[in-house]
């Protein structure tokens, strides 16, 4: 079984100076963690915020990438890139894990296809459309409907990319940007990192029919493990906590990472979030369930978030747990074929086949 988380935001903790040849305090991804949960393969996201201008999300791009490119290559005895399903099946054999590279946002392609191939040269495989705000590329779910879907330029890139052979996420993305994914792109679409909006009714989560629409395609959606998405009841008990006032703590932490006062600043608050009643194996489970219930076995997986969250789920306070999952699943009647899929046969499957459609 070759375990696949397909989306964490570690590239911007990097930038924040974690090395992550150490085993970290405050950190929910590092090499040694990803070894001791048995992660073979995860996608590192180069996210942008909606907050900088296409040439400035641009610049910083390529400023995560150079980062995670030297923490990847200074650390060849543990870790090595990947590109293809047939890579991460090699790195595997070397007793390397594969790092994949995706790019959450695709503002930095600043409306241009050779943006796009270019990032594809430099080894990202997956683009998720757009983050927290409408693009030139699409509308967003956290977005003000700015072009009913997807933009011109949006459905330029989506062919652009199945003729590349580079994924196409939806996460983040509004449904009318879903549904003319669905009926644009020719290769299956994926989520990277979505639950369930039946269990959970965040904007963010994905409703039934587009789950099944997804499935349909072919393509696969990634549970993604953050409390806020997981239930409602959590969201509910982190607006109350009065917590959230407290999170521009991480804002001047990013401004300042080498300041060890704004790195204890935020510390703090995420360990008072930690302390709050949160979801975990079991929530994290139901979603998987239910995406199972509804569209079947070959169209789930998982896409944790981490480093991304600032409140990991109860008991899969790190990657180093996720092995708590597979034991969840498995007490659910889920047999070892059934999870080798979920941990990343469905997704690598996808990535094979968008990948051979390359033309
Ligand atoms: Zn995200």
């Amino acid at each position: 079984m070759i375990v696949l988380d397909s989306h964490c935001d570690s590239p911007s903790q990097m930038v924040r100076l974690r090395d992550f040849r150490r085993d970290n305090d405050h950190a929910q991804v590092d090499f040694p963690k990803l070894k001791a949960g048995g992660v073979d393969a995860s996608f590192f996201a180069l996210f942008t915020p909606n907050r900088l201008a296409p040439a400035e999300a641009h610049a910083y791009a390529l400023r995560l990438l150079d980062e995670l490119d030297r923490q990847v290559w200074e650390n060849g005895d543990l870790v090595a890139f990947a590109h293809s399903a047939e890579e991460v099946e090699i790195n595997k054999q070397k007793g390397l894990i594969s790092i994949l590279i995706g790019m959450e946002n695709g503002s930095p392609l600043m409306g241009s296809v050779a943006e796009m191939e270019a990032f594809w040269k430099r080894g990202v495989r997956y683009i998720t459309l757009c983050h927290n705000g409408d693009n030139d590329i699409c509308d967003s779910c956290a977005g003000e409907g700015r072009w009913g879907g997807l933009s011109p330029f949006g459905r330029e890139l989506v062919a652009a990319m199945n003729r590349q052979g580079m994924l196409i996420d939806i996460a983040h993305a509004a449904d009318a940007t879903v549904r003319d994914c669905l009926e644009y792109s020719e290769a299956p679409i994926i989520s990277t990192h979505s639950c369930c909006r039946a269990l959970a009714s965040h904007r963010r989560n994905l409703p039934d029919e587009l789950i099944r629409g997804i499935a349909e395609k072919g393509g696969v959606v990634q549970v993604n493990f953050y409390p806020v998405f997981l239930s409602d009841e959590f969201a509910r008990v982190l607006a109350d906590s009065g917590l959230e006032e407290r999170m521009d703590a991480e804002d001047r932490f990013i401004a300042n990472p080498a300041d060890p006062a704004a790195r204890a600043a935020w510390n703090e608050v995420q360990d008072a979030l930690i302390a709050l009643p949160r979801p975990g194996v079991r929530e994290i489970a139901d979603h998987i369930d239910h995406v199972v219930r509804i569209a079947g076995i070959d169209a789930v997986g998982i896409g944790t978030d981490f480093d991304g969250i600032e409140v990991p789920p109860s008991g899969l306070e790190t990657v180093a747990r996720l092995p708590l999952l597979f034991g969840e699943l498995r007490s659910r009647g889920y047999d070892e074929a059934a999870i080798a899929k979920i941990a990343g046969g469905n997704f690598l499957r996808v990535l094979r086949k968008v990948q051979e459609k390359r033309c």
